[in-house]
């Protein structure tokens, strides 16, 4: 049996090779970092461990490998991403696992060091402080498209106790669940996995969006997403889906083709302040939408994302957390990149009709 004394050196020398690890990767440069754009103010992570050389970049074009036979799956369970799973957050549907190459780290000593990294002064580097966690569906065989209203129903409760996870963790501003689905929306891996990330920044989009709510709450004493939600239900023209509580249509300045958002019908900013009961009837719109854009468009690439308060942010009756759901149908080109003027050739109202036929 361990003494108390005992007890601090053991830890005491898993810090030490905890330590080591971290200088060492410090010396080749490898951690990631926020570096801050000098000129638009705009954050970016750097991951200099996730990809070294050219070849790197080359986009997977399947799960097989060269000679064509199927690669064993990173994901299922039994993998070793498996056994690094966090066992309080395993349930008969989903595991939960620390990303292996994290945008932002929780280890508080890791973060510490690297905000040294740049003295020069001229540039601004943050210690990219937070989580990155992968949300895997334990069945390979299913996917975005065929999840059950249980699966749905799980993977929301699980980003819940994430969020609330990282609501105590202090470093944290932000949570941001994401899901990649299909090689051009960013999924490298077929198994069905969603992301969440936990940042000590707030996304630069989020920042937008709260700065045009505000705005829109000083001059109509309303919050948009319940005024969107009730002119919409009137016009009748970009409806999707609708139940009790929850509300989805085609975005009217879509950024992209077949763009749908969900909202909550009633007012609430924060994703992780929802009960059980709205998060089944989440889940069951999910599975509505999704059914429909499967259908309609053959099963797309595509991303959705929750978007929510700022994690230190209390109530607001101005911001209003929603989902919006992205099908990846076609790329933006140089315009779009460099002047941020979307040009989305899919109307949403036609969108709306073709997904309702
Ligand atoms: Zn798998
Ligand atoms: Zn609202
Ligand atoms: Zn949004």
């Amino acid at each position: 049996m361990l003494t108390n004394n005992s007890h601090c050196v053991a830890e005491h020398t898993h810090c030490a090779v905890i330590l080591y690890v971290i200088k060492q990767a410090l010396r080749r440069g490898r951690v990631p970092q926020l570096r801050q754009n000098i000129i638009t103010g705009e954050w970016v992570v750097i991951t200099p461990e996730r990809s070294q050389r050219p070849h790197d970049f080359k986009i997977p074009s399947s799960h097989k490998n060269e000679s064509g036979t199927e690669k064993p799956c990173v994901f299922c369970v039994g993998s070793p991403a498996y056994q690094t799973r966090i066992h309080t957050y395993e349930s008969n549907i989903i595991y939960v696992i620390p990303n292996k190459y994290p945008a932002f780290v929780e280890n508080p000593e890791y973060c510490s060091m690297r905000s040294k990294i740049d003295p020069s002064g001229f540039y601004t580097t943050m210690p990219s402080v937070g989580g990155h966690d992968v949300v895997i569906v334990k069945d390979h065989d299913c996917d975005i498209y065929s999840f059950s209203t249980g699966i749905w129903t799980e993977l929301f409760l699980m980003t819940k106790r994430r969020y609330e996870h990282w609501r105590e963790n202090r470093t944290c501003d932000y949570s941001m669940m994401i899901y990649n689905h299909g090689v051009p929306a960013g999924a490298s891996i077929d198994h069905p996995h969603a992301q969440t990330f936990a940042s000590n920044i707030i996304p630069s989009y989020i920042i937008k969006e709260i700065k045009g709510s505000k705005k829109y709450y000083n001059s109509h004493k309303s919050c948009v997403y319940c005024d969107l939600i009730v002119y919409e239900q009137k016009q009748k023209v970009r409806i999707v889906a609708e139940n009790d509580l929850f509300f989805a249509c085609t975005f009217y300045a879509a950024r992209f083709p077949y763009e749908v958002w969900v909202l909550p019908k009633h007012h609430q900013s924060h994703f992780d302040s929802e009960g059980q009961r709205t998060l089944i009837e989440l889940a069951q719109i999910m599975h509505v939408v999704f059914e429909k854009i499967g259908k309609t468009l053959n099963n797309p690439p595509l991303n959705f994302y929750i978007h929510d308060s700022p994690t230190r942010d209390g109530e607001k009756n101005y911001y209003h957390w929603h989902i919006e759901i992205t099908p990846r149908l076609s790329h933006y080109g140089g315009y779009e990149i460099e002047s941020e003027v979307v040009i989305d050739v899919q109307s949403p109202e036609n969108a709306a009709e073709y997904l309702n036929s």
